[in-house]
């Protein structure tokens, strides 16, 4: 006898977890089976929500439809378990010379204006920063954490790691051990480019390193020149690397120092007050690999040519920002059939 579900999600990371609650949510049946694996990138990701980003200071698309989705989604999970996963960070964006001379052409830009403006902090050179409103910060470990109790719960959660060769797709379900579900949906992360249906798309990973440091207890705020110092109430992060070209998984030297040099750098160049950090300071460091894509647009729908595997994945290094929103859109198409952009666009890249 089979255990009959709606979805078997793999991959316990912030997206198999978002999406699992949205599907709980809705009254389905799932089992999420997650194993931490080498390399995961929601253990140690900053959780950043920034509506302007890059060395253009591009404007997050639909980023009021974005953070509305993140914020509903922090407050049902807070209410379901009375923890604050969502914060404000007051950001300070530092900018390079060539930002700064195009600051005029970015000023009348309507939507960055709605979000930047000039920076009248004391101690800081006030030319070259501005304050970018609507900064936030999402626990992503929390997240996980509070979302894998609620699956503990109800027996919806397994510690394993999933075999490929364990599924045998059916007709119309597709068994793993003894459970017989309706579909399974990946979101494994960077190790999406080893699985077999899905292993054509266009992914584009990037490692990224980062440091704990030791602080004093203060108030949240992100200082930002391309990489970051963020102080979160709590916990003082310094972050993070974006590298194309790794060959191996762990922390290593050189980030350590990259990340060290490029926070003296800031210090010289911006003015700014930011403390200086020692190497005695950094309590811990960190990596993880970003499921980024060659076009920067996630990988989410239904396998055209077999309609019980799905895929949720490919949210690169704006996972907070970008999950919430993507899951409701996604448990619309799965329990509704509902078509959307994204369906089109996995069909058109799994066809080339
Ligand atoms: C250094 C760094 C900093 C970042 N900073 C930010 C930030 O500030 N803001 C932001 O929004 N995003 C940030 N990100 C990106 C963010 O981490 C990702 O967008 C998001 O966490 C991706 O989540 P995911 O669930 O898709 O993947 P993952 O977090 O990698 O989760 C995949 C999960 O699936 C499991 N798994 C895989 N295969 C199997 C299998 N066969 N069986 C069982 N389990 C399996 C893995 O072990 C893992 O638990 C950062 C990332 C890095 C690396």
């Amino acid at each position: 006898m089979y255990h009959n579900i709606d979805f078997i999600i793999v991959g316990g990371g912030l997206a198999g977890c978002v999406l699992a609650l949205e599907l709980l949510n809705r009254d389905t049946n799932l089992l999420l089976v997650d194993r931490p694996l080498a390399g995961a990138a929601s253990p140690i990701a900053a959780g950043i929500a920034n509506p302007i980003s890059g060395k253009r200071l591009v404007l997050e698309p639909d980023f009021d439809d974005k953070q509305a989705a993140l914020n509903k989604f922090a407050l049902v999970l807070e209410q379901l378990t009375g923890y604050k996963i969502l914060v404000e960070l007051p950001q300070t964006r530092f900018l390079n010379t060539l930002q700064s001379q195009a600051l005029p052409k970015l000023r009348t830009i309507p939507g960055l204006q709605r979000f930047a403006s000039e920076n009248s902090l004391p101690d800081t050179n006030r030319e070259n920063s501005l304050i970018i409103s609507n900064t936030f910060r999402l626990d992503i470990q929390t997240t996980c954490r509070l979302i894998h109790n609620i699956l503990d719960s109800t027996n919806s959660r397994i510690t394993t790691q999933l075999d490929y060769d364990e599924l045998v797709i059916g007709c119309e379900n597709i068994r793993w051990r003894d459970f017989q579900s309706k579909k399974v949906i990946f979101c494994e992360g960077w190790r999406g480019i080893l699985n077999p249906w899905f292993n054509a798309l266009p992914f584009n990973l990037s490692k990224g390193q980062l440091l704990k440091l030791h602080q004093p207890y203060t108030q949240p705020s992100l200082s930002n020149w391309g990489q970051w110092e963020m102080q979160t109430g709590t916990e003082r992060w310094l972050g993070a690397t974006t590298e194309r070209n790794y060959q191996h998984l762990n922390p290593d030297i050189e980030g350590r120092d990259l990340l060290l040099e490029s926070l003296t750098l800031a210090r010289k160049r911006h003015v700014t007050n930011l403390p200086s950090i020692q190497k005695a300071q950094i309590i811990k460091q960190y990596a993880g690999i970003r499921p980024a894509t060659v076009d920067r647009k996630p990988f989410i729908g239904i396998h055209p040519s077999y309609p019980q595997v799905g895929i949720f994945n490919g949210f690169g290094g704006k996972g907070s920002l970008h999950i919430p929103r993507a899951a409701i859109t996604f448990a619309d198409q799965l329990l509704f059939a509902r078509n959307n952009h994204d369906q089109a666009r996995l069909e058109q890249l799994l066809s080339n």
